[in-house]
């Protein structure tokens, strides 16, 4: 797609939200004008265009609050006032919005987690990734995984590293423990567009059954 094709795509989608979507969901963004947003849920998941968390659980304005970044990482708990985008959104949506449940949504052939196991290679003169993705390197896998398979092994083993770097933020563990926050690890799996849940164990189960 050319740039001026790629603003056209941008325009007349918006044109299609102002004609379809906004007259049909105008009393919702009224009121959250006025009454500020009470999400829920918060989601954590990845950039990657294919795993769109609010179209998966069709989420409407004001549901859902979503951080994404590549590879649906949450780093390990490290209060050392640097920039810490999705710390600071945990921060947020745990001791203001006070969400009830936080989901992790890892998804199938994801990017950061191949130039984790392949390296960084297509990102030439790369600044941002490699250090970014280098939070995987806590990651377990399992020494009997080869081919094919290391690939979605590791996409959720790194669900699961998140769910635990997650319990380690103190106002996460105590909300947990108070009894007002559950966390919860997904793998999203593109070809077939279903979700998994994953256990304490890091075995991961379909939501629903087919
Ligand atoms: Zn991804």
């Amino acid at each position: 797609m050319s740039r001026e094709k790629s603003f056209e795509w941008i325009k007349k989608g918006y044109q299609a939200f102002r004609e379809e979507y906004y007259p049909n969901t105008k009393e919702i963004y009224r009121n959250l004008a006025e009454y500020g947003q009470d999400p829920d849920v918060l989601i954590i998941a990845c950039s990657d265009s294919r795993a769109n968390p609010t179209a998966i659980f069709k989420a409407l304005p004001g549901e859902v609050f979503v951080v994404r970044n590549v590879a649906n990482i949450v780093p390990p708990f490290a209060p050392d006032m640097k920039k810490h985008g999705t710390g600071a959104a945990i921060e947020y949506a745990v001791k203001v919005l006070k969400v009830k449940t936080i989901i992790v949504m890892g998804h199938a052939g994801c990017g950061g987690i191949a130039a984790h196991i392949d390296g960084t290679g297509n990102v030439k003169d790369d600044k941002f990734v490699g250090p970014w993705i280098r939070c995987l390197h806590d990651i377990h896998i399992p020494g009997d995984v080869s081919g094919k398979d290391v690939y979605e092994v590791t996409e959720k083993a790194n669900v699961m590293q998140s769910i635990k770097n997650l319990k380690g933020y103190d106002f996460v563990a105590s909300a947990i423990a108070q009894g007002q926050l559950e966390v919860i690890g997904s793998y999203f799996d593109i070809k077939s567009g279903t979700l998994q849940i994953g256990n304490d164990e890091g075995q991961f189960s379909p939501l629903l059954l087919p």
